[in-house]
C-alpha cells in the first residue's frame, strides 16, 4: 500500500538535494577533545579551520563519519559529487561512512561535538564507529560530510519540524538518538509541553538536559541487578502508558488508511523513515510525535500510536537509525 501523499518517505542520505540547498561537503577536523559523558557515550569534539564553513541546522541535523583507512584523503575530492567519487573509490581506500548527529555546534571556535554510543565495545561486537570511537585519541584525523554553510533552500538532514501550532510534543528514542533529543529539547521555547522518553543501557547514561520548555524526560534504563530488558521493551511499555493520556477521545476516531502498513513499514529491507511533509497537531492537545530508535522498535511505537492510540499519520513521525543484526547500509 502506498504512503499517503501528506507524508514522504526519505532515506538518511544527503544525495537528493536541490541545487538551492546548503550542498553537504567534507570537513577533515580532528579531535580536539575526549569526553566520557555517561556510561555509553563518549562525546567526541571535533576541531579545525574548515569548520568555519560548517552551516548546521540545529535541532536533530545529521551529519557522516568517514572513518580513515587506507590512502583516502579528504582534499582530493571534487567540489561537488563527494559521494559519487566516494562510492567509486577502490574497496581498500573507501572509508567507512556511518550517520551520527551533531550535538552541539560552536562555529566561532570552529568545532563540534557528537556523542557516539560505545555498543558492543566491552564484548567484542562493536561496528567501525563504536569501535573508532573508543579508542580515539586527541589529534587523530577524521572526515564529516555535513551541510556548508552557503545556499538557501532546505536545511537538509534536519528532520525536527513540528507544526506550529503543536504544543504537545512526544519523544520517544533510544540511546543512538538521544543526543538529537537532547538537542531539540534544548532548543524548545517556553509554553511549548514536552514529553521525552529515552531508553539507554544503563543508569549511567542519565544525562542532564536543560530547556525553557515545560519538560518531562523520564530515563529508561535497560539494566537491572540481573540481566538487561530487552532492546525496546521499557519504551514501547512506556510510550503504550503515556501516549494514551496524550490524546483525547476525539482524536481515537479510525485514520482512512491507517490499519495498512505504509510503503516505508512494507520495505522490511529499508531504514523505516518517514517524516510528514504537511504535519498537523492532532487533538485538543496539539499532539506532535517525534521516534527514533531501533527500526523495529521505532516501527511498533509509531503502529501503536496510529492503530491503537489513533494519532493521525501526519502527527507522527518515524526514524529508523539503526537495524538490529545489520550494519549500516547493508
Ligand atoms: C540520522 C541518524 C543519526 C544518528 N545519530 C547517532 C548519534 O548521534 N550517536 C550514535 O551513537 N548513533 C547515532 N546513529 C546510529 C548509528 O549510525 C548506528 O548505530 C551505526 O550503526 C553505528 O555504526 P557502527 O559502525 O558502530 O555499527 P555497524 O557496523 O553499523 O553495525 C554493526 C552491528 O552493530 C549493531 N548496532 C548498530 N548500532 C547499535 C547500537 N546503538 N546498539 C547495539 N547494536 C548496534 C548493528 O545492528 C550491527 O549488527 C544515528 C543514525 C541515524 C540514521
Amino acid at each position: 500500500m502506498a504512503a499517503s501523499t501528506a507524508v514522504r518517505t526519505r532515506v538518511a542520505d544527503a544525495t537528493e538535494q536541490a541545487p538551492t540547498d546548503p550542498a553537504y561537503r567534507l570537513f577533515d577536523v580532528a579531535v580536539r577533545r575526549v569526553e566520557r559523558v555517561g556510561a555509553s557515550f563518549v562525546r567526541l569534539t571535533f576541531g579545525g579551520e574548515q569548520l568555519a564553513a560548517f552551516g548546521a541546522g540545529g535541532h536533530d541535523q545529521r551529519i557522516k563519519v568517514l572513518l580513515p583507512r587506507g590512502a583516502f584523503d579528504a582534499a582530493l575530492a571534487p567540489a561537488t559529487d563527494w559521494y559519487l567519487w566516494w562510492r567509486a573509490l577502490p574497496d581498500a581506500d573507501r572509508p567507512v561512512m556511518r550517520t551520527y548527529t551533531v550535538r552541539a555546534v560552536r562555529p566561532h571556535l570552529r568545532e563540534l561535538d557528537v556523542d557516539f554510543v560505545l555498543h558492543g565495545v566491552a564484548d567484542g561486537h562493536a561496528g567501525p564507529a563504536s569501535a573508532w570511537a573508543a579508542a580515539v585519541a586527541v589529534g587523530d584525523r577524521v572526515v564529516l560530510a555535513g551541510p556548508g554553510a552557503a545556499g538557501t533552500g532546505r536545511m537538509w538532514g534536519v528532520e525536527w519540524a513540528p507544526p506550529p501550532e503543536a504544543r504537545t510534543l512526544l519523544l520517544a528514542a533510544d540511546e543512538t538518538a538521544v543526543p538529537a533529543v537532547c538537542a531539540v529539547l534544548e532548543s524548545l521555547p517556553a509554553g511549548v509541553r514536552a514529553t521525552a522518553l529515552l531508553e539507554v543501557p544503563e543508569v549511567g547514561d542519565v544525562l542532564e538536559v536543560r530547556s525553557d520548555a515545560d519538560l518531562t524526560v523520564e530515563w529508561l534504563p535497560r539494566a537491572r541487578p540481573q540481566g538487561a530488558h530487552p532492546h525496546g521493551e521499557r519504551l514501547v511499555a512506556r510510550v503504550q502508558e503515556v501516549a494514551g493520556r496524550l490524546v483525547d477521545e476525539q482524536t481515537r476516531a479510525p485514520q482512512p488508511g491507517d490499519d495498512d502498513d505504509t510503503e516505508a513499514e512494507a520495505d522490511d529491507t529499508a531504514l523505516l523513515w518517514e517524516v510528514p511533509e504537511h504535519a498537523v497537531a492532532s487533538g485538543p492537545e496539539c499532539l506532535y510525535a517525534w521516534l527514533a530508535g531501533e527500526a523495529g522498535v521505532v516501527k511498533q511505537l509509531r503502529r501503536h500510536l496510529v492503530r491503537e492510540v489513533g494519532v493521525p499519520r501526519q502527527s507522527v513521525a518515524f526514524m529508523g537509525y539503526w537495524r538490529e543484526g545489520r550494519r549500516e547500509g547493508e
